[in-house]
């Protein structure tokens, strides 16, 4: 199974991802999470995608293509994978199709998940996130158990991202606007684009994702995968 989740910042990708992760076994595929792992640790990479992400801008096509080409390589990847933040720029996506396409796995569907503004803006200003295994929190929503420490891992103390401010949040979410909504048309035109209201609880959210796979996990199944 072979998906990208297409959306807003905060519109649910990371959270959804996590339960098609658990659902089906295949890896989800984090750009901004491998960018922020690079970041931190120093590295080539990292150095050179801090400042445009801290300022809430994109690193350029050719660094995260080159990421999700030599990521999709990997032996995990071969019963499927859930993109989550990329592709985010038409120059992203026709690459992911030349790639794909090239070795005979095309993409099976894109979730769009969609969400208004506002309530983008709030999840982000508030959300909190592991630094060990990236799930996130929300006092106005799922909120970790003592709201301090990650569920899973209760000696670990929740972070606040540095591009999660007001400012940078409004910044991101511009240019999602400019960059990366365009793409919802680009995949609804050969149908490959399912629309997902974002709205509402984890689970009502987790319950349309699973309806929108329906048939492809039938299919998996079917194929003993
Ligand atoms: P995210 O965790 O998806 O919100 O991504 C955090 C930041 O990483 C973004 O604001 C960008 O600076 C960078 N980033 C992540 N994915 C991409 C991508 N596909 N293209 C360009 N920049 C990206």
């Amino acid at each position: 199974m072979r998906l990208v989740l297409l959306g807003v910042p905060g519109a649910g990708k990371g959270t959804q991802g996590r339960r098609l992760v658990e659902r089906f076994g295949i890896p989800q595929i984090a750009t901004g999470e491998i960018l922020r792992e690079a970041v931190k640790n120093g590295t080539p990479l990292g150095r050179a995608a801090k400042e445009r992400m801290d300022a809430g801008l994109l690193v350029p096509d050719e660094v995260v293509i080159g990421i999700v080409e030599e990521r999709l390589k990997a032996p995990d990847c071969a019963r499927g994978f859930i993109l989550d933040g990329f592709p985010r720029t038409t120059a992203q996506a026709e690459a992911l199709d030349a790639t794909l396409a090239r070795a005979g796995t095309p993409l099976d569907r894109v979730l769009n998940l969609v969400a208004a503004t506002e309530q983008v803006v709030l999840r982000l200003a508030t959300r909190l996130e592991c630094p060990v295994c990236h799930r996130t929190f929300n006092p106005t929503g799922a909120a970790a158990k003592d709201g301090v420490h990650c569920d899973a891992h209760p000696e670990t103390t929740l972070i606040h991202r540095v591009d999660d401010d007001v400012a940078k949040i409004r910044k991101r979410i511009e240019v999602f606007h400019a960059e990366t909504a365009p793409l919802a048309d680009y995949y609804r035109r050969d149908g490959r684009l399912r629309d997902v209201e974002g709205l509402g609880d984890v689970v009502t959210v987790t319950a349309r994702v699973m309806d929108a796979v329906a048939e492809l996990a039938e299919r998996m199944n079917g194929a003993g995968a």
